[in-house]
């Protein structure tokens, strides 16, 4: 099947690029030093291509996320990298098999996941990001209360997601430098062997970590683009051009790929060569400069956040430029 086929709007994956980034993060952060976190990507095809990279285990924001990878035969060593309260789906999940360790902060989450039937868990400790975890300080009397409560405790987790876009790689490095001398300080108390933490913009910054919990870099987006990390844009929306205008504001052109197809939290999309204008529901104006573009014609949009743009897809169509290799169906989407 060629690209030109496929209905608009349409998730594309650059093999070449999504195979680049894949080998260049796994020769930095080889086997286990890679927890590969499934929210950006959301789909197990592409979890098998990072299994078969090396890494065994994985990262997951949702419980349903834990529970697709599970059934698809990734379920080895999942980290879920959040908090639950009805942690009852995980128990499940453990029964069937599967090895799931969650991120606890408080007393709540550490009495459901004991009551949920989890066994092993982190402790969630904030290290700056003004979302879940405990201050560092309570992170050694919670790891005692989740041992009292049965639970074995692999040690902390602490993710700097305040310094992933901070632009210059010097502060990038010193603000993770600084963030992880918390995390540290929790690990001595806590005890156990994993220190979890990191992310695309901070994976080699973050030389404190065990393991880094990095997803962006597989697929990438213009935001992280802009940290000249070493990772290609893989992930384009692909739209037609449903009209062309003239007028006094010069030439500007409207595709069919609008804010309903792209998440929008970091701005609007790029498109190589061309300025774009805005996004409304299902268009994007932008002006094209020196393109040639027609009514009909097929252009590709980079998504300036690569999480919330895939989660709107049912699949990613996996390309080697015009023609289409694979349909990757984004399974682990929903809750
Ligand atoms: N770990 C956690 C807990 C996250 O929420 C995220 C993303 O938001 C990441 C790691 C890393 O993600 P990325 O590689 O996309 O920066
Ligand atoms: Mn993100």
């Amino acid at each position: 099947m060629q690209v030109d086929e496929l209905q608009t709007p349409a998730l594309l994956v650059e093999r070449s690029a999504l195979r680049a980034n894949l080998d260049t993060m796994s020769a930095a952060l080889p086997g286990e030093r890679l927890r590969p976190h499934v929210k950006a990507h959301k789909c197990t095809s592409l979890a098998r291509w990072q299994r078969d990279n090396g890494h065994p285990g994985f990262t997951c924001a949702t419980i349903r996320e834990a529970e697709v990878m599970a059934r698809a035969g990734l379920g080895g060593d999942l980290l879920l990298a959040n908090e639950v309260l009805d942690a009852r789906r995980i128990g499940k999940l453990i029964a069937e098999g599967a090895r799931v360790t969650v991120a606890v902060d408080s007393r709540e989450t550490i009495a459901a996941a004991a009551a949920g039937g989890v066994s092993e868990v982190l402790i969630d400790v904030n290290v700056g990001l003004p979302r879940c975890g405990c201050p560092p300080e309570k992170a050694g009397e919670l790891a005692e209360l989740a041992r009292r409560s049965g639970l074995e405790v692999r040690g902390v987790m602490g993710y700097e997601g305040h310094l992933m876009l901070v632009q210059s790689a010097e502060d990038r490095a010193r603000m993770t430098r600084e963030a992880m001398a918390l995390l540290t300080g929790a690990a001595a108390q806590v005890g156990g062997e994993v220190i979890s933490a990191g992310g695309t913009g901070t994976y080699l910054a973050n030389t404190c970590a065990t393991e880094i919990q990095a997803g962006s870099y597989a697929l990438m987006d213009t935001a992280y683009g802009e940290l000249g990390l070493p990772f290609e844009q893989a992930l384009w929306l692909l739209g037609t051009i449903i009209s062309v205008s003239g007028g006094d504001s010069g030439t500007y052109a409207v595709v069919d790929v609008g804010l309903k197809a792209l998440g929008m939290d970091h701005g609007p999309p790029a498109i190589p060569g061309a300025q774009v204008w805005f996004c409304s529901d299902e268009h994007t104006t932008f002006a094209p400069g020196a393109l040639d573009i027609r009514v009909g014609d097929r252009i590709r949009l980079a998504p300036a956040h690569v999480d919330p743009t895939v989660a709107l897809h049912e699949a990613m169509y996996l390309v080697d430029g015009d023609t289409v290799a694979e349909r990757w169906p984004v399974d682990m989407r929903g809750w």
